[in-house]
């Protein structure tokens, strides 16, 4: 509920703005950007309850654009037009239905399943659209006279979609959040190529300001552009300790209970078993096919041939 000691953060650049989160952008919140120049439009509606209500009800409000499917990017999304709403269209199927979105997680486990069909409907309002607008990389959008462009940066999920506006120099980031936690990769559909890929992407950007979804929120560029480098390398440490401890045989399982990703017991468990086993297993996979590790009867161990 919205309390009344909170004060919504709201920094100005011009026609674009950033909107800090409550809980400082954490989950299940998130960093919001609102464009306003006559026409407006708001990027990732979960920065706040009672902000994104007065958003719902301003005329000129044209769009709601969605960085990705991700639940706490669209907590308050309940609140818009259904008819307002845009979405990366490598991902359009979570938007218009639950199915959509479980087949991006991949969750097998009938536990976390319910748990989460129930959590996605009470906690975040989901309700499956008719239908929804999409957008594509180097899609150009423009509200009033202020332009955005669509850059699609997958692997954190399929249609992750950072936001550029080229008149103020302002990338938004979204997910790839340049948090010290690192890159996230925990559903079925992440993948940790596609995400090397798009950061290259994204370091080639010598933007003014970055913005991002969580934690810091807002960065100049040079400091933008070192943090977009150890969040990278972030991928790599998880790689070195996880070849490290594979100096003995370990099954998936056994390296799942070490939770080598977030590196302390969270509840619920089930959740977190299913992210670092997704998570992993993909560094696993990266591993197997790089030579780095083989697969014994005894678990997958390190050859010590270097990736
Ligand atoms: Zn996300």
């Amino acid at each position: 509920m919205a309390g009344s000691d909170y004060q919504p953060e709201i920094l100005d650049f011009g026609p674009v703005k950033f909107l800090r989160g409550r809980r400082g952008g954490r989950y299940p919140y998130c960093h919001s950007v609102i464009v306003a120049d006559g026409e407006v439009a708001f990027i990732d509606p979960s920065a706040d309850q009672q902000q994104c209500r007065r958003l719902a009800h301003d005329p000129n409000l044209t769009a709601v654009l969605l960085s990705h499917f991700h639940e706490d990017h669209q907590k308050y999304l309940y609140l818009f037009a259904p008819d307002l709403i845009w979405a990366p269209a490598a991902e359009a199927g979570a938007f218009t239905s639950m199915a959509g979105v479980f087949e991006l997680l991949g969750i097998e486990d009938p536990q976390y399943y319910q748990y989460w069909q129930k959590t996605l409907v009470k906690e975040f309002h989901y309700r499956p659209l008719q239908q929804v607008r999409t957008f594509r990389d180097g899609d150009e959008l423009r509200f009033g006279r202020t332009p955005l462009q669509v850059i699609h940066t997958p692997g954190h999920t399929p249609g992750h979609s950072c936001f550029y506006f080229p008149e103020q120099d302002i990338l938004y980031l979204a997910d790839m959040d340049l948090t010290p936690f690192g890159p996230w990769y925990g559903d079925r559909a992440s993948d940790i190529n596609a995400l090397l890929a798009s950061l290259d992407r994204l370091e080639e950007f010598r933007a003014r300001t970055y913005l991002t979804a969580h934690g810091q929120g807002v960065f100049p560029g040079a400091e933008a552009r070192l943090a977009l480098g150890r969040f990278r390398q972030v991928i790599f440490d998880r790689e070195t300790e996880l070849l490290s401890l594979l100096r003995e045989p370990l099954t998936l399982e056994e390296l799942i209970a070490r939770r080598l990703i977030y590196r302390k017991p969270l509840e619920p468990a089930f959740v977190y078993d299913h992210i670092e086993r997704q998570m992993l297993g993909k560094h696993l996979q990266r591993l197997l096919s790089a030579g780095g590790v083989k697969l014994t009867e005894d678990g997958y161990v390190a050859t010590g041939r270097n990736p």
